[in-house]
């Protein structure tokens, strides 16, 4: 503690933003006001933070966002007045009572975060699913990883990340797959950018229609055309055959569906594959050959394929390279996905979303519902059958009138959901709204019947999971402004007001407690943790279990047996068609969304800190020079991009680093009413994987032309 001031205290806790997970030392100072440092020492980050966690302190210590009391609307009509906690969830549980009785469990739904604490995740979990006997609970981390949860499940039997961020240190080829992590996953490229500096030889293959800051130390770039990564993927896969760089043995031993893949990925020539790619034969073979001649091979990929029509697909082609080459279970080889948002993973491990259960078991298999229910102590039958609403079928849902009652947590809907003014529709149908956040600023409060205001990042005590399994605990150090309490009590609280037993933990670790007993003699086993044991231990990688000592599991599956029935890895083949929208005369650009290198989703917290807008403050469109150039556009000329959805106008920034036809705009910004014309998400869509039920936000035909006023 040598380097604190006096009077201040050092707690240790984790970044609340990206799927890194770095650890962050928070200092406090005798006013209740915080710092953040990078932890030193901390193996993800030693130390280190990108601008967005450097600048964690300026989000909390300005409350004036913050809502501070319970609201309650008692009737459409009706203006929100501050109630008691008691009152609010009273009301809550009334109205809820009312439409479950009516209309039945799925005429109410909850629709919550990737930044929600794995507690918090828990008991949501535990409350839809157990006692309100419907499984209408999906988060925003449907928008983000599902493809990779399904791809992950399909190819090695279980959503199991095989590798740890350390693995890239002993990596000597790393494909990075429709991903920009120099610019959203800072931290961990600048590990990878430190490999590369100690080692040259580190090869770096990035495939992405937009030449990103990660393609500065690109080896090669493929600069493929939007939709086409698996035909990509399986013309690597046929030149790494060609080359005779299959691991022959590994896949006979270890895998299963080798020849049909071969059949398949041998139909197309090089040559035809290229050309659909719009990227050189040469590039593909020397990506080939570097993957060929590789001792440790990584894929890293994340939104580039997760959000997408055919993510899924995109996922297992991926996967298939690390399979067919024997690149999997040792130091610096498999396949690593990327996280978007801070506790996607633990949600993930929870069963937070409407198709999973607890601890990766399956909400079809009738022994697994079973084994929740009794754990639980809820009647048989209990957990319903089928899967709930995923996010875009939630606001369709909502829309229609079939669901009656959403319940929103830590997530910013009318700006962040695909073709959002549907999702304005579905608000403004709904019969009863409750939004549970920290910020007086969400755009759902505009339709919120109920407001219930929550603790925010070190305001509570819980635990997260990032991308590499290493699960973290968050201390409370602040108290929370006015009367804002926790998620996960506020969630107790209700549950108990429904009359319901099994929400009377005393704290978060009482209920963490709970959550790793339910995943005993799982794949997922983390029976062996704590809160106490992470305090002491600082993080651990699951499996974790009882008795076990270290700091868990940095690599799965070195022994080769994967969690399938047949413990063998899947080599699947898939149609390598893209589904996605078709361009057309009349939207003839291919319009893909994403984010930039300081912000954070819809701005809440990063839009609060002025040092975060200097980089880049205002929404823009990026187009290629010579597409501005035909449609008479200039640099900083204001523009309309329009589709059958929706309208955006931005500013054009020409750049020559995006493929020709395609347009970029990220997907922070946005307001309701008349400053929505910034938000991408007027212009994307409903389509969604068929597996994952992601959305391809990466995929809509639009047209670009000139702003002039009328
Ligand atoms: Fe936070 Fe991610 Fe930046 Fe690390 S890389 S400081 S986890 S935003």
């Amino acid at each position: 503690d040598k380097h604190l001031k006096a009077g201040f205290t050092e707690h240790l806790s984790t970044c609340c933003y990206c799927g890194v997970g770095c650890g962050v030392s928070i200092q406090k100072d005798p006013l209740g006001r915080i710092w953040v440092e990078g932890e030193q020492g901390h193996p993800v980050n030693q130390g280190q933070l990108c601008s967005k966690g450097m600048n964690l302190h300026h989000t909390v210590n300005d409350t004036s966002d913050r809502l501070l009391y319970p609201e309650v609307r008692f009737g459409k009509s009706q203006p929100r007045q501050r109630v008691t906690w008691d009152i609010a969830l009273e009301r809550t549980a009334a109205v809820f009572r009312s439409l479950i009785e009516k209309y039945g469990p799925d005429s109410v739904a909850f629709y919550a975060s990737g930044q929600c604490l794995t507690e918090e995740y828990y008991v949501i979990n535990k409350l839809i699913k157990g006692f309100i006997g419907s499984n209408n609970i999906d988060t925003n981390s449907r928008l983000c990883m599902s493809s990779a949860v399904v791809g992950y499940k399909m190819a090695l039997g279980e959503d199991s990340v095989p590798v740890s961020y350390e693995d890239l240190d002993h990596a000597d080829v790393i494909f990075v797959a429709g991903a920009n992590p120099a610019w959203c996953h800072p931290i961990l490229w600048r590990r990878v950018e430190a490999a590369k500096e100690r080692n040259p030889d580190l090869k770096i293959i990035v495939s992405d229609p937009r030449k990103t800051q990660t393609c500065s130390i690109a080896d090669v770039h493929l600069q493929l055309n939007p939709g086409t990564d698996i035909i990509l993927h399986h013309a690597i896969g046929r030149a790494l055959i060609e080359m005779g760089a299959i691991d022959l043995a590994f896949v006979a031993n270890h895998t299963e569906g080798f020849a049909r893949y071969q059949e398949s990925v041998m139909q197309r020539t090089l040559e035809e594959a290229a050309h659909l790619c719009g990227v050189s034969c040469k590039d593909i073979l020397t990506a080939a050959s570097y993957i060929k001649n590789a001792q440790g091979f990584m894929t890293m990929w994340t939104m580039g394929l997760n959000q997408s029509a055919v993510g899924v697909s995109k996922n297992l082609s991926l996967i298939n390279l690390n399979l067919i080459t024997g690149q999997i279970g040792r130091p610096g080889a498999g396949p690593l996905s990327l996280t978007g948002q801070p506790n996607a993973m633990g949600g993930r491990e929870v069963g937070g979303l409407s198709n999973l259960l607890p601890a990766h078991r399956d909400l079809l298999n009738p022994e697994h519902r079973a084994e929740v229910e009794d754990f639980w102590s809820v009647p048989r039958g209990r957990i319903a059958a089928k899967p709930g609403l995923s996010a875009t079928e939630m606001f369709e849902a909502l829309e229609s009138g079939k669901l009656k009652a959403v319940w929103i947590i830590c997530t910013n809907p009318l700006i962040s959901m695909p073709d959002v003014r549907r999702v304005e529709q579905a608000f403004k149908k709904a019969k009863f709204v409750v939004v549970q956040d920290i910020s007086n600023k969400v755009e759902t409060l505009a339709y919120a019947d109920v407001v219930l205001p929550a603790a925010s990042w070190a305001e509570k005590e819980g635990t997260m999971t990032n991308a590499e399994r290493r699960i973290s605990y968050l201390p409370k150090v602040l108290n929370a402004p006015g009367e804002a309490i926790p998620d996960a009590e506020i969630i107790c609280r209700f549950a108990q007001k429904m009359g319901f037993k099994g929400f009377d933990f005393k704290n978060s670790a009482d209920i963490y407690a709970e959550h790793v007993q339910l995943t005993q003699g799982t794949n997922v086993d983390m029976s062996g943790l704590s809160h106490a044991i992470l305090k002491q231990k600082r993080t651990v990688q699951w499996p974790y279990t009882q008795g076990q000592s270290g700091h868990g599991t940095p690599r799965l599956f070195t022994d080769n047996q994967f969690f399938t029935a047949s413990q063998k890895a899947q080599i699947h083949t898939v149609s390598d068609e893209n589904t996605s929208e078709k361009i057309s005369e009349e939207f003839p650009f291919i319009l893909t969304t994403g984010r930039i290198r300081d912000q954070w989703h819809t701005m809440s917290k990063t839009g609060k800190v002025n040092k975060l807008k200097q980089h880049i403050h205002e929404s823009f469109l990026e187009i290629h020079p010579e597409d501005a150039q035909k449609l008479g556009i200039q640099d900083q000329s204001l523009v309309e991009i329009e589709n059958k959805r929706g309208l955006a106008r931005v500013k054009a920034k020409l750049s020559p680093d995006i493929k020709k036809g395609v347009v970029f705009m990220p997907m922070h910004w946005g307001k309701m009413g008349k400053l929505d014309l910034n938000r991408a998400n007027n212009l994307t869509q409903n389509l969604v994987d068929p597996k994952s039920k992601e959305p391809d936000f990466k995929f809509s035909a639009v047209s670009v032309k000139l702003y002039t006023k009328s």
